[in-house]
């Protein structure tokens, strides 16, 4: 297949061949003609499968004819975090080398005055955060009337953030008579009810099923035990020892242990970054512009901060901590092997993530592999993370500590630990003696009114 077959336009084919693709993903090639036909799309795949061009393409073929008028734009893009509001923006650039295509990016972080001024002269595509467009609206600098070809990208991540009132008001504002492109990795309930209250007669695109996880990527979990010392450590032997890492996507499930964590790789002499939600917008993007540069080759992240970023060739994604939500999992790991590049996700697994981990491998629908790597099958805690595989109870920690792997790992001593710890030491620090576990028994105490 090629994307000549399409009937995309040939400024738009020109503009792909120059972006380097020599063919078109499977959403791409199954959702375009669609789009081109004038179709309602419902465009269900996987996170890095090119879904961004399987709208933005056929959008700029259609788009060649007419003109936008001031503040009435012909085409809305809704995506769920300004950086992929940015990315698509970028794409478009590319895309659009051949078109005089105006393009208004409206995002939160951002002065006000400059998006009312690119309104002002007219925009052919407006690509915005839901919030950040409804502002506009209700200033009154923007209206809808005009908008011919709507776009709800990642509505599975403008679900999980709350955005879905924000769709239904925007949907409702726009004409009855446009033409509405839906796009999403999975399809929840609720996303299912959206469409079929704003979409007609959609052609529903689904390219891999929902929540299954691309099959270039190499998974792996390692085990480690509940400690973040301990999981560091874990984490920084698997970056020294992984020979084919490019560089890496670490996520952690708490934007607090982002900033803990980037600081003590940094400490460890790794050149790393950190993304999370509380960063303003120009240090997110100065952040993924040195990670996408390969000036930083590690990031760590949170999942708000990362969702659906578009960086190309990432080698190694690590899941420092377990996410709660299984769907999380398949978005993080969605960040490498991506367009048929290999790449391997790493799991780092302690024995309270059980429950998660169980919950992951029903999702994806089949069991992830323990590294058999020698070098990671060593924690004492060994038999409670992974009971089954080792053939043990998981009562029967004792015993396991003689015999995991041959070897026998220790606490470290105390002081690489506090070397370890960057947090300083308290008191007497993780020493805890036993007269103050002991219980009490305290006088009974009259309940506080303030409570
Ligand atoms: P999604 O929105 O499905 O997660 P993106 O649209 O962000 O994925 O695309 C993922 C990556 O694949 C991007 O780096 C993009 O440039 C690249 N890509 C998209 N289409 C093609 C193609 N036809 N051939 C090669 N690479 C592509
Ligand atoms: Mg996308």
């Amino acid at each position: 297949m090629s994307f000549s077959e399409l009937g995309l336009s040939p400024k738009v084919l020109s503009a792909v061949e120059a972006a380097g693709y020599s063919e078109p993903t499977p959403i791409q090639a199954q959702a375009i003609p669609h789009v081109l036909e004038r179709r309602d799309v419902i465009g269900i795949a996987q996170t890095g499968t090119g879904k961004t061009a399987s709208f933005t393409l056929p959008m700029l073929s259609i788009l060649e004819r007419g003109r936008a008028r001031a503040r009435m734009p012909r085409s809305l893009i809704l995506e769920p975090t300004r950086e992929l509001a940015a990315q698509v923006a970028d794409n478009l650039v590319k895309y659009g080398v051949n078109h005089k295509m105006t393009v208004a990016l409206l995002i939160g972080g951002v002065s006000f005055d400059e998006q009312d001024k690119k309104l002002d002269r007219g925009a052919d595509i407006v690509i915005a955060t839901p919030g950040r467009l409804l502002d506009h609206f209700e200033r009154g600098k923007l209206l809808l009337q005009g908008v011919e070809v709507l776009v709800i990208d990642e509505a599975d991540r403008m679900l999980d953030m709350g955005f879905i009132p924000d769709i239904e008001r925007i949907c409702s504002l726009i004409p009855f008579t446009r033409q509405t492109l839906f796009f999403s990795a999975t399809m929840a309930p609720e996303i299912q009810r959206l469409t079929d209250t704003f979409l007609q007669n959609p052609k529903q695109i689904e390219v891999a099923p929902p929540s299954s996880t691309v099959s270039t990527v190499s998974q792996v979990l390692i085990p480690s035990q509940n400690d973040d010392w301990k999981k560091r450590e874990v984490l920084r032997r698997h970056l020294k020892q992984a020979e084919d890492l490019q560089n890496a996507i670490i996520f952690c499930n708490r934007k607090r242990d982002v900033s803990v964590l980037f600081r003590s790789l940094e400490k460890h002499g790794f050149m790393a970054g950190a993304l999370h939600g509380d960063m303003d917008q120009r240090s997110r993007m100065m952040m993924l512009e040195n990670f996408r540069t390969g000036r930083i080759p590690i990031l760590v992240a949170s999942d708000v901060a990362a969702r659906g970023l578009d960086i190309p060739a990432v080698s190694h994604v690590y899941n420092y901590d377990v996410p709660h939500n299984a769907e999380d999992y398949v978005h993080r790991i969605g960040r490498t092997g991506r367009a048929g590049r290999t790449g391997t996700a790493i799991t780092i697994v302690t024995p309270k993530d059980r429950v998660s981990l169980d919950a992951i491998q029903t999702l994806i629908g089949k069991t992830i592999d323990w590294s058999d790597d020698p070098v990671f099958a060593t924690s004492p805690d060994d038999d409670e993370t992974k009971p089954r595989e080792r053939g043990r109870k998981s009562s029967s920690r004792s015993s396991a500590k003689s015999t995991a792997g041959g070897r026998k790992e220790k606490r470290a001593p105390r002081r690489e630990r506090e070397e370890e710890n960057e947090a300083p030491v308290v008191g007497m620090g993780d020493h805890v003696p036993d007269f103050l576990l002991r219980p009490v028994s305290l006088p009974k105490q009259k309940k506080s009114k303030v409570a």
